[in-house]
């Protein structure tokens, strides 16, 4: 055993483990490689989850929750039971400029101890930023927020604005989640707080001293120039990024070609992620997106 790999117990699902499931039929695999479970903000637990994705013909799955691994021992051992194969993965969250920019990490030794210690510092500002979230919102007239977000938690590592979401919905302040980050906790907004995550050149080391690539999530969420979206491709490849999600449920069909086009012009692996968070609270299901165009090498080329 290597000793980058002392700490990993027999008991986890490795990307080694993954990589031994892949099918032998490269054409016909159906891939799904952003997924969130009741880990980080998604409704469905990992092996729920997992049992959706086979079912909805999913080959390769990847749980991708946010700043968190912990769901991938349950989803790895679902997966076996179902004949899929499960991509250890997590999206991690980073400061980019003045923005919050996600890194997928993509087939990843989770019990790597950099990239585990890496998450749990992303992760440790999250409880005092919903402490920061209530407040806000208390001053602008909703109170409880903070215990009312936290009985969504599902685990107890993670609180997200999702949690609030489900909160203010509850508490009659907007028709469904979507409808909430229109007028509550997106940037100059009510319950809004700015928070230091990750740098994007920790992050993509991290994805990679746990052996994973490193992918740009949902870029067309960013609120960013042509110029900005270059300027962020051109710094995540200089700091050594793969791939980007060309196919994601954040992205219309014109965006589908946009990012392609990015991908080749970047020298970026494309990627495929419905970024699936549970049924009633995603427009795209398991699955649900076409494989990618011609000209853009996949992500899974490379693992
Ligand atoms: P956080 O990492 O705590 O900032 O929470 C971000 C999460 O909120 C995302 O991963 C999404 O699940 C959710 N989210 C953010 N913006 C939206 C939106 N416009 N509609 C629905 N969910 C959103
Ligand atoms: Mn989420
Ligand atoms: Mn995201
Ligand atoms: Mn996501």
């Amino acid at each position: 055993m290597r000793a980058s790999h002392a700490s990993v117990s027999i008991d986890r699902y490795t990307a080694a483990a993954a990589r031994s499931t892949i099918p032998a039929r490269p054409l016909m695999i159906h891939y799904d490689l952003h997924a969130h479970s009741t880990f980080s903000d998604g409704l469905l637990t990992p092996s729920a989850l997992v049992e959706r994705a086979a079912a909805r013909g999913v080959d390769v799955l990847a749980l991708t929750d946010h700043d968190e691994t912990e769901g991938i021992k349950d989803a790895g051992d679902a997966a076996r039971a179902a004949g899929i194969t499960l991509v250890p993965g997590a999206e991690l969250s980073v400061s980019w400029e003045s923005h919050t920019v996600h890194v997928l990490g993509l087939m990843v030794d989770a019990a790597n101890t950099v990239f585990s210690a890496g998450l749990a510092s992303i992760r440790s500002g999250r409880d005092s930023r919903a402490v920061k979230m209530g407040e806000s919102l208390a001053r602008a007239g909703i109170p409880g927020a903070y215990e009312g977000a936290r009985r969504f938690v599902t685990s107890d590592r993670l609180i997200s604005r999702s949690h609030f979401a489900r909160f203010l919905v509850e508490a009659g302040h907007a028709r469904e989640t979507r409808d909430v980050f229109k007028r509550y906790l997106t940037q100059g907004k009510p319950g809004y707080v700015a928070h230091a995550w990750a740098s994007l050149p920790d992050a993509v080391a991290w994805i990679h001293a746990a052996g994973g690539l490193a992918v740009i999530a949902h870029p067309g969420r960013y609120r960013v120039t042509a110029t900005g979206m270059r300027r962020l491709l051109s710094e995540f490849r200089d700091a050594g990024g793969d791939g980007i999600e060309v196919h994601s449920s954040s992205h219309t069909a014109a965006q589908f070609t946009e990012y392609a086009t990015y991908a080749r012009a970047f020298g970026l692996l494309g990627s495929i992620g419905s970024d699936y968070h549970g049924p009633g609270e995603s427009y795209v299901d398991l699955g649900g997106l076409p494989p990618l165009p011609a000209g853009v090498d996949p992500v899974w080329t490379r693992w």
